[in-house]
């Protein structure tokens, strides 16, 4: 039994883990990896090509970039033209094909195009961050390091109250220390298909939620009140930042006031000449 508070309440929380795994377990007993590959290169690569795109859209262009493309070795020596080509629809293909060419020359050359198995020798491949890597070595070769905190797991976790963290690096910190390493894999598998099937980003479906009771958010967006609170802006949306002050309008440059109008040369002689009484 954990206590911790959430974003949305401040109230301190009691987790029970193991029996919010157990549900969750029994409300998506089918929860995987979704990205198809036969090795651990192809995860990589779909892992990738899954940044800012549905796990469906890449699973879409794998089959023919892998038939193409099956290892490290041809992805090294691969047209990067083609390559766009082929990953075009799973959108910034240019810095995908970039990331993707960048990690096979280097899993080429330096680990005998073998993709390494360890933390630290992945996170030098070009294009791969924390969650990446953790893909690779969950699903890839079965060992837990950390847990992959991708949008899903983000917004799930904050809402349950596992964490307060405003980073996916934070909230994978706070979460290695509350899930049980056994279940570091499967628990991200379990709250990306709770996030994908039940608590979507815009409208949670806390009403047929398995763990509503649990959840201490579930009574904020059953009357509203999360709504209500982030357009007060009390509860802000994971990893956004804050919206700017307004400027205050510019006020307008004041007119500088006219000079005196020098009088006109005839008036002021005829002036003078009524001064001296001519
Ligand atoms: S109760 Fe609502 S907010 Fe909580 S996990 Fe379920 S769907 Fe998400």
């Amino acid at each position: 039994m954990f206590v911790i508070s959430t974003l949305a309440t401040r109230e301190p929380t009691e987790v029970d883990m193991d029996l919010l795994i157990e549900r969750l377990r029994d409300a998506h007993p089918d929860a995987a990896c979704a990205l198809r590959h036969e090795n651990p290169f192809q995860l990589l690569v779909a892992t990738i090509l899954s940044a800012q795109c549905t796990d469906e859209r890449v699973n879409k262009v794998t089959p023919v970039l892998f038939a193409r493309f099956p290892d490290a070795e041809s992805m090294k020596a691969a047209d990067p033209k083609e390559i766009e080509e082929i990953i075009r629809s799973t959108g910034f293909y240019h810095n995908k094909t970039k990331a993707i060419r960048g990690a096979a020359e280097r899993i080429v050359a330096a680990y005998q195009g073998r993709v390494p198995a360890r933390m630290e020798d992945l996170l030098t491949l070009p294009g791969v961050a924390r969650k990446t890597a953790n893909v690779v070595l969950g699903v890839g070769y079965h060992v837990a390091d950390g847990i992959v905190v991708d949008t899903h797991v983000f917004r799930v976790s904050r809402r349950l109250g596992l964490t307060r963290a405003e980073t996916p690096i934070q909230v994978e910190q706070d979460l290695m220390k509350i899930v049980p390493r056994p279940e570091w894999i499967e628990f991200a598998h379990l709250l990306i298909f709770h996030g994908r099937r039940v608590c979507a980003a815009r409208s949670p479906q806390c009403g047929v939620c398995t763990v509503q009771d649990l959840c201490p958010s579930a009574p904020l967006f059953l009357n509203g009140k999360a709504r209500n609170a982030k357009k007060a802006g009390k509860v802000r949306k994971a990893g956004k930042k804050p919206p700017k002050p307004r400027k205050p309008p510019k006020s307008r440059p004041t007119r500088k006031p006219k000079p005196a109008r020098r009088p006109k040369r005839k008036v002021a002689r005829a002036a003078a000449r009524k001064k001296r009484g001519r």
